[in-house]
């Protein structure tokens, strides 16, 4: 486990975020050590107090936005004020080494930066602009006789190289973005119906009822198995049964509000998680479930209805967990179906 996610515990691994502020955190560590270390050795062993101020106050900066991203400073900003500061940091490097000792290869650490944190779009202006700057001070500086420095054909090869990094790194993230949401989707979604699967269901669940019980407002979920649906196979065979389980998903969807989450729990089993939902408004959707599969066919003249086990967390119950608001709804849809199926239970009484 990465030692920010202290900071910021509700950024999980499959957050989008995950990796931009992975890598905000190191660019700041590194700017730490590097300027706290180069620093000291500057009046230390070098006796050059005035780089020293100059390190220490990238020192300080680096330490003020680690402080600001840290308190739940908002990480677009803090991905731009940390890509400036690099490249403030790289400029004023290049202009006090004037060019010499390649000093120059240093802009190459601020595409990848600057892509990922950034994006194609600010990533491609920033390292232009950065880029065209360094060529034009390089320029400037040719001809000048200063020792070690660079020559005409480096110059040609440092436009060259930079441009091919721009054109490069735009490509890399603009197909890592797309690669990632094609990803971040395959991986929510249930290939048969396309509505969620179970694991995304799961995983909403435990963090809704934990915002639920911050707020105190109730959660609900509707479980529900479609009725005798072995028989529909039977009868149609599988690949109708498969477009009806389709049908069925499209009819979940339209049922439900805007925010309301419908995922397949696995086979013919359905899972609808309403935030903000107490027992009564869970009990009108529900509702509206199965009577819109009772008035409508689904497949040529195939029709199918569904028993619906309902259970709601109030927010105020500190013991309401996924485990026990499922086990719940899974004893109300048993219920459901002992009491003919094609019915919403929504309170198990032990008793009965
Ligand atoms: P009940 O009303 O008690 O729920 O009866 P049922 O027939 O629906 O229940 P049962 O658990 O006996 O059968 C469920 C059937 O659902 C059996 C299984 O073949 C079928 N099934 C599960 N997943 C799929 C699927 O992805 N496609 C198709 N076509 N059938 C599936
Ligand atoms: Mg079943
Ligand atoms: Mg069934």
């Amino acid at each position: 486990m990465k030692y920010w996610r202290k900071y910021h515990p509700t950024i999980s691994a499959d957050d989008p975020r995950y990796h931009q502020v992975s890598l905000i955190y190191s660019v700041l560590l590194i700017m730490l050590i590097y300027f706290g270390l180069i620093g000291l050795l500057n009046i230390t062993l070098f006796d050059a107090a005035d780089i020293a101020v100059y390190d220490f106050s990238g020192f300080a900066l680096a330490a003020a936005i680690y402080f600001y991203v840290s308190r739940g400073g908002n990480f677009k900003v803090a991905g731009w004020i940390v890509t400036l500061t690099l490249v403030f940091v790289l400029l004023a490097f290049i202009h006090l080494a004037e060019g010499r000792n390649y000093s120059l290869l240093w802009v190459t650490i601020l595409p990848p930066i600057a892509f990922f944190l950034l994006g194609p779009t600010a990533g491609t202006w920033v390292t232009g602009l950065v880029f065209a700057y360094c060529g034009w001070f390089l320029y400037k500086l040719l001809g000048q006789g200063i020792p070690g420095n660079l020559s005409l054909g480096a110059f040609f090869n440092f436009a060259e190289v930079a441009t091919a990094q721009i054109f490069l790194f735009r490509y890399y993230e603009r197909s890592r973005r797309e690669a990632y949401e094609q990803l971040q989707k395959t991986s929510v979604t249930d290939p048969l119906t396309g509505i969620f699967n179970r694991l995304h269901l799961d995983n909403t669940l435990k963090t809704l009822l934990a915002v639920s019980k911050r707020d105190a407002q109730p959660t609900s979920v509707l479980l529900l198995d479609v009725d005798h649906f072995k028989r529909i196979n039977d009868e149609y065979g599988h690949i109708a049964g498969d477009k009806v389980l389709v049908a069925i998903a499209r009819i979940m969807t339209e049922a439900t509000r805007d925010g309301d989450l419908v995922g397949r729990w696995g086979g013919e089993e359905f899972l609808i998680i309403c935030p903000k939902t107490d027992a009564t408004q869970a009990a009108h959707i529900a509702d509206r479930v199965v009577e819109k599969l009772n008035s409508q066919t689904l497949l040529d003249d195939i029709n199918a209805t569904v028993s619906i086990g309902i259970a709601t967390a109030s927010g105020s119950n500190e013991s309401d967990t996924a485990e026990t608001l499922l086990q719940t709804a899974d004893k109300n849809l048993y219920q459901a179906k002992a009491d003919g199926r094609n019915t919403v239970v929504a309170n198990w009484d032990a008793s009965i």
